[in-house]
């Protein structure tokens, strides 16, 4: 029964920020799992292509779709893609970010909106883009938070903000969209071994590994089991959710 539950087949996932890290990961376990996969991306065209393969070993049909989801029209071609190629969506999941550390008095009136754009704009338009044909059959929405948003941090008011602003976007969804059978959590992981900790000095790195409890940074699949659960009809009254996955970093 356990399997049973856990099995997404005939389900379609869009994942943004597909092609590395996180997103990655989650292309890949989602794929496992059963579902095709719409896979968005920005720029790293060969990273996509070569999770589109990794995603095809499972069986599954995987599209690429390169486009800023920081922008609303790009993000509607999204909901576009998805109905032209497989002809319906079951999940969602609002994965791509970006970080640009500043503290606020070196930090641009550019670098703080680019990450507002990219981290949590983007949710609210690929949420737009999929939610007549989500509303119809209901489904899942997954948007990756982080620690960060509820922490704080020195030079990332911007992604901070985008972090926390997720996490309220969430609650209001769950709230919003019951109704219509979708539910809508997030994940906050801690530090997650990925480039983006790469742009983290080392000894930064060193520090921060310090204060997790099991003292090692996360996995990209760690995030991404989890992301298989809650799209599961195991988590199937689980609405409105932060689910924070850090080691024990943040208690
Ligand atoms: P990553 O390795 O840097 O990968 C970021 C992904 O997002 C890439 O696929 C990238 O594609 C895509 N992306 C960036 N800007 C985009 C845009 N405007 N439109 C569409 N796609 C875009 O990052 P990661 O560490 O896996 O992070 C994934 C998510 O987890 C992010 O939301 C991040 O904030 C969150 N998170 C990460 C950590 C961590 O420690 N790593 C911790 C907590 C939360 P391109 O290469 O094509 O641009």
């Amino acid at each position: 029964m356990l399997e049973q539950m856990h099995d997404l087949s005939g389900k379609v996932a869009i994942v943004t920020g597909g092609s590395r890290g996180i997103g990655r990961a989650i292309c890949l376990a989602l794929a496992e799992a059963g579902a095709d996969i719409l896979l968005n991306y920005s720029r790293s065209d060969k990273e996509a292509d070569k999770v589109k393969k990794e995603v095809e070993k499972f069986g599954r049909k995987c599209v690429t779709v390169r486009a800023n989801v920081g922008n609303f029209q790009q993000a509607q071609g999204l909901g576009k893609a998805v109905m032209s190629h497989f002809g319906k969506v079951d999940i969602l999941v609002n994965n791509a970010g970006i970080n640009r550390d500043r503290t606020l008095k070196r930090m641009t009136f550019e670098q703080w909106n680019e990450v507002i754009q990219t981290n949590l704009s983007s949710v609210f338009n690929c949420t737009k883009a999929v939610i007549d044909p989500l509303s119809e059959r209901g489904g899942v929405i997954i948007s990756i938070s982080s620690i960060i948003g509820e922490m704080g941090n020195l030079g990332q008011c911007n992604y901070a903000s985008t972090k926390a602003g997720i996490i309220g976007f969430t609650k209001t969804m769950a709230r919003e969209l019951a109704k219509s059978n979708i539910r809508v959590n997030a994940i906050a992981p801690g530090f997650v071994e990925t480039d983006m900790l790469g742009t983290v000095p080392e000894d930064i790195r060193d520090q921060i590994k310090k204060e997790i409890a099991l003292g090692r940074f996360g996995t990209p699949e760690e995030i991404a089991m989890s992301v298989v659960y809650l799209c599961s009809t195991a988590a199937g009254w689980i609405t409105g959710v932060t689910l924070r996955i850090n080691g024990g970093h943040y208690i």
